[in-house]
């Protein structure tokens, strides 16, 4: 570890005074490191933040698109240029291994640069119109002022993916990152002073309480969000208030459904990189394999040789393939689910213990687990682990299939294994989730929608994509006589 990092808030252009700190990040890996060092935000800040970016966004509203896209893309260089301390902050706060540190940087990026060229594509509509002489025109202009709270499992995409959008839609921003995962973001922050104008992107560190009152702030335009369901819920409930636009991005409880397939083996290879990538902790982590009884012993075989196959440690040593659960109290939760669900009467097939790396003994590190024969009424078939964990439920046909896939609240994303036209018809069909993989594992494309829906997401899929606009835009309806 070479370095403190050491924030305050980024307001109007300036760091605040990075003096007293609040919130102190360590190494998951290696908890008795420390990480950063942050001042954590008042509400007063808080208030500060949104006035300024209220002033920066009207005169950024007059700025023409192509020009806002222009100074967007610059400032995206000037990230890309810091790209190496970005990665380094992310393994040392987040835990996972540098090549997924600089994987997840070089995806934030090339989605940033897929929505600049989105972001001019035509804005509005021309319909045809009731009465003679008239032209009726669907017009949008920015939203206005919008809130960012985002996760620690991305540290550095996931601010990435709401701040891009925003402003090249002509809107100004006010984030609060993760307590736990600040400096990505704030790396990124700094890289634009002086390209960005003053005030468009505010960045304010702090933990729930500040982003209970940002979200709760009178006067905001729009609030998107990223984290859990319960998260979600109070934010849906705080924004009655100020009736602000909503985009949640919210849990996930994502099935990779085997039903059948010529190459069992890409297919696994496909479904443990989605499992136990960023150490199970991606919201569209394949967390249930629902396999035909035909193919389960197989499968299963499969999957235990791959978990066994991770090389657990500090994700700065090259090899390591997975790194740490991101706290203590997370590695209990994860550690509790699996207990529970092993009294539950699920057969526990590898995993299910703590681990001690030898490069990183004291991290908070647990072995990457199977379970077999879960029961889909059984806690750990329903909640979102968010960790090394993928439990199996074999099935008869795919009417079970189905019904056990869309058995849960959640609603993000899923994965289907099969050849057969039909099957795939009806995947598409009928799988309740907002995007629906084909023979791969659950990772998206750059420039396509990403979102959820049941529980899992509310509002328009807004991160990157052609329907961003949904959410960073108001929508208005002129009429020309
Ligand atoms: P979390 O909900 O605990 O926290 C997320 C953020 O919300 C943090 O910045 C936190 O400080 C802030 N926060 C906490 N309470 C708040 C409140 N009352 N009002 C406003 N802000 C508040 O989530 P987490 O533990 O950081 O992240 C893990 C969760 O995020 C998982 O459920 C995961 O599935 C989800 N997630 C979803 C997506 C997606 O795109 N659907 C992506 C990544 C993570």
């Amino acid at each position: 570890m070479s370095q403190i990092h050491r924030w305050g808030h980024l307001i109007d252009g300036r760091w605040s005074d990075a003096g007293a700190a609040g919130l102190r990040t360590r190494n998951p890996a290696h908890p008795q490191q420390s990480v950063g060092e942050y001042v954590a935000g008042t509400a007063a800040e808080a208030e500060q933040a949104l006035a300024a970016a209220r002033h920066a966004q009207r005169a950024w509203a007059r700025v023409p698109p192509l020009e806002r896209c222009a100074v967007v893309g610059r400032w995206l260089d000037a990230v890309q240029a810091r790209g190496d301390a970005i990665a380094q902050a992310t393994v040392c706060e987040q835990g996972k291994p540098l090549g997924e540190a600089r994987g997840e940087l070089a995806k934030s990026l090339a989605e940033a640069r897929a929505m600049l060229g989105l972001a001019l594509r035509g804005h509005g509509e021309v319909m045809p119109a009731a009465r003679n002489g008239f032209r009726n025109l669907v017009l949008r202009r920015p939203r206005g002022v919008i809130i960012a709270v985002s996760p620690w499992n991305f540290p550095i995409m996931t601010p990435l993916r709401k701040i891009v959008p925003a402003l090249v839609y002509g809107n100004a921003m006010v984030l609060k990152p993760s307590e736990f995962t600040p400096a990505a973001a704030c790396i990124a922050a700094d890289a634009s002073r002086g390209v960005l104008p003053d005030g468009l992107l505010q960045l304010i560190n702090g933990d729930g309480a500040l982003g209970a009152a940002l979200v709760a702030s009178p006067g905001i335009d729009g609030i998107s969000f990223t984290g859990s369901i319960a998260t979600g819920r109070r934010i849906y409930a705080a924004a009655a208030g100020s009736l602000a636009e909503l985009s949640l991005e919210l849990g996930g409880k994502n099935a990779a459904i085997v039903h059948d397939t010529p190459d069992v083996d890409a297919a696994l290879d496909a479904i443990s990189g989605a499992a136990f990538a960023v150490c199970g902790q991606r919201c569209t982590a394949i967390s249930r394999i629902l396999v035909h009884r035909d193919l389960h012993r197989q499968v299963a075989d499969g999957l235990i040789a791959r978990a066994r196959a991770l090389r657990l440690g500090d994700g700065l040593l090259p090899g390591v393939t997975t790194g740490p659960l991101i706290h203590e109290a997370h590695r209990g939760k994860v550690a509790g689910m699996v207990e529970r669900a092993v009294a539950d009467g699920a057969e526990l097939l590898t995993g299910g213990c703590e681990v001690r790396p030898e490069s990183a003994p004291q991290g908070f590190f647990y072995a990457p687990t199977l379970l077999d024969r879960v029961d889909p009424a059984s806690e750990i078939a329903r909640e979102e682990v968010f960790g090394p964990v993928l439990t199996i439920q074999a099935f008869d046909d795919l009417d079970e299939a189905l019904a056990l896939a869309n058995g849960v609240e959640h609603g993000l994303t899923a994965a289907l294994f099969s050849q057969q036209h039909g099957v795939v018809q009806r995947f598409l069909d009928e799988c309740e989730t907002g995007m629906l993989h084909v023979n791969h594992g659950t990772v998206p494309d750059n420039h396509m929608p990403f979102g959820g829906i049941k529980h899992s997401g509310v509002g328009a899929f807004s991160s990157v994509g052609p329907s961003a606009i949904h959410f960073y835009t108001t929508e208005h309806s002129a009429y020309l006589a």
